[in-house]
């Protein structure tokens, strides 16, 4: 027999639950929207990254909040200010996918140093490949977990 630590246990655990199996939906605004618009999504749908897509809902770049507040400072027209300028866009865009495992995830989380991920479909449109928004994952989805693999744990 192999003899397991505590903690094989949780990579494995851990290396098991994919994303599809934790993300939330994802909340997205085109790209032509203005910052102001912007914010004003940030407060109604109560999300802290907002993820930018062009027509199809493919990714184009992300906006968090201090990128909101970055854009607001200054003397200028919050609602005729594009959110292209204040977001970071594509291809440095820190992504996942629906069958990467949340422990891979949650390292790019830290290793990066952002508080969400979009989750995403890759489709090749005109001999390109774009990456389809499908979720978001988050420090709040890797909480959940923690919270529910306490509560109601999980067989290996
Ligand atoms: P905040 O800036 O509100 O603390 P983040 O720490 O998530 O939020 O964002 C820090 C910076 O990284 C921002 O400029 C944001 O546009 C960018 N960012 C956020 N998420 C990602 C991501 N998944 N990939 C690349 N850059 C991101």
């Amino acid at each position: 027999y192999t003899h397991k630590t505590p903690s094989d246990y949780i990579a494995t655990i851990l290396g098991n639950i994919q994303i599809s199996d934790a993300h939330s939906l994802p909340v997205v605004i085109r790209e032509n929207c203005s910052v102001y618009n912007a914010i004003v999504t940030m407060f109604t749908e109560d999300v802290s990254t907002i993820m930018i897509v062009s027509e199809g809902g493919f990714l184009e770049g992300v906006v968090s909040r201090k990128d909101l507040l970055k854009a607001s400072m200054g003397d200028r027209n919050l609602t005729e200010l594009p959110v292209k300028v204040a977001m970071t866009r594509m291809p440095n865009i820190i992504v996942t996918t629906p069958d990467e495992p949340v422990l891979d995830a949650a390292k790019k989380l830290l290793n990066h140093q952002v508080d969400a991920l979009p989750v995403v479909k890759v489709v090749v449109v005109d001999k390109t490949e774009k990456l389809q928004v499908v979720g978001r994952f988050t420090k709040t989805n890797i909480t959940r977990l923690f919270v529910q693999l306490a509560d109601t744990g999980y067989s290996i």
